[in-house]
């Protein structure tokens, strides 16, 4: 059935499979807030809460050799290097033993941040969308199917700015594993098939400026590499 939009409708985003030709298509992206201790005491928070999340829009995605423009409104934009699950099967309620079945894959994302506009909006009780959800905030590299990663647990997760460490942690820092995410944000939505998660920063977050180059690395996944590109006009 073809639809009958009275406007065009979108692209469908997508992130490539790595080693392959296909894609994966992109529904919407999950991001969890405050998931490693070192990036929570960097940020002055509470260490001891649940987690909780926020949302990007599935068009915010860039590629792997991609470029960011330098955002509106922002001096402080930050990155945030954070491994991506890729999600096959949905549903509500995945328990925690289930949840890796429901894993298509596994990627390297950035989380990137309007630091001063989170900041701002968090010290007034507003919602983050204005400091993270912004056109080109969800930098993605290709996913690597499960099939072939199998579901890390460890493993460094790195970010260099312009060649220089920024970032530098692993997964076992998590403090609420991917099982676990799954599981409980499935409690929250039912997870849907393209959904992607953003699993939550080490330490090291940090601004980039126009002419950076962001290289980020997960252990065993492809490389994403995004250069900062002029502010938008
Ligand atoms: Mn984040």
């Amino acid at each position: 059935m073809s639809a009958d939009y009275v406007i065009p409708a979108a692209p469908q985003a997508a992130i490539a499979v790595a080693g392959t030709t296909k894609t994966y298509p992109v529904r919407r992206i999950w991001c969890v807030g405050r998931n490693y201790i070192e990036h929570i005491r960097e940020m002055g928070q509470d260490e001891r809460l649940p987690p909780f999340y926020f949302a990007k829009a599935a068009d915010m995605i860039v590629p792997d050799g991609g470029t960011v423009p330098y955002p509106t409104l922002t001096k402080d934009m930050h990155h945030e290097v954070e491994l991506v699950v890729a999600i096959k099967t949905g549903g509500h309620h995945i328990p925690v033993a289930k949840a890796n079945d429901h894993i298509y894959g596994y990627a390297v994302g950035i989380d990137l941040t309007r630091r001063d506009l989170q900041i701002a909006s968090r010290d007034l009780k507003r919602p983050w969308e204005v400091g993270k959800t912004f056109d080109h905030s969800a930098p993605c590299g290709a996913i690597k199917p499960a099939t072939e990663t199998g579901h890390p647990k460890e493993g460094k997760i790195t970010l260099k700015c312009n060649g220089k460490i920024r970032q530098d942690g692993d997964l076992n820092q998590l403090i609420w594993n991917v099982p676990e995410i799954i599981s409980n944000l499935s409690e929250m939505v039912a997870l849907e098939p393209g959904d992607i998660i953003m699993t939550g920063t080490p330490a090291g977050v940090a601004a980039c400026v126009a002419g950076d180059v962001l290289e980020c690395e997960v252990a065993g996944l492809p490389k994403l590499t995004v250069t900062i590109g002029q502010p938008i006009k």
